[in-house]
């Protein structure tokens, strides 16, 4: 079965842009619901970490030194199907090939400074999930034990 829930960033171009506001509203819009979010700065051993799959790439320290020049906006966002229904709704990793409707086609700035990110699988949702966000701040709607 599919999971319910992805994990996003806005990241540093989008935020310094004042476009948190508005790709919160499209994530809104497009149904899924905010189950953790804040705003944090990244260092540089955490942002490491976080793309170590990328290490051996020639693009990954030009992208550990973006990804820590300036605020981050890290989110959880519940929908049924999400980590597929996110990518679609952000779009190509290429602003200049992401689809009309997307995110990225209308808030990235560069392949780099491509405003968000989101999980690519479930597996790697919930390891992006739990780096940043402790049980105690996750407010799913699917788990009504609180409540
Ligand atoms: P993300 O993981 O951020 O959701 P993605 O899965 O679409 O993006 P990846 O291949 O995982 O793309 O690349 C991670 C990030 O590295 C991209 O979002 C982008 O910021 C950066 N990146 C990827 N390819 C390049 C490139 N050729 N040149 C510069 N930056 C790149
Ligand atoms: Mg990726």
């Amino acid at each position: 079965m599919a999971g319910t829930f992805t994990f996003t960033i806005i990241k540093p171009g989008a935020v310094s842009n004042e476009d948190i506001g508005p790709i919160l509203n499209m994530i809104n819009e497009n149904g899924f619901h905010i189950a953790a979010m804040k705003l944090i700065k990244l260092r540089t051993a955490q942002a490491k970490k976080f793309y170590a799959v990328h290490s051996e790439r020639p693009f990954y320290n030009d992208l550990i030194e973006f990804m820590t020049s300036g605020a981050i906006l890290v989110a959880i966002l519940e929908k049924d199907n999400a980590v597929e229904e996110y990518r679609k709704l952000i779009g190509n990793t290429d602003p200049l090939k992401a689809e009309e409707g997307t995110i990225r086609k209308k808030f990235a700035q560069s392949m780099q400074k491509n405003a968000v990110h989101g999980s690519d699988s479930d597996e790697n949702a919930e390891i992006e999930a739990s780096f940043f966000f402790s049980n105690s701040e996750r407010f799913s709607i699917f788990d009504v034990s609180d409540f």
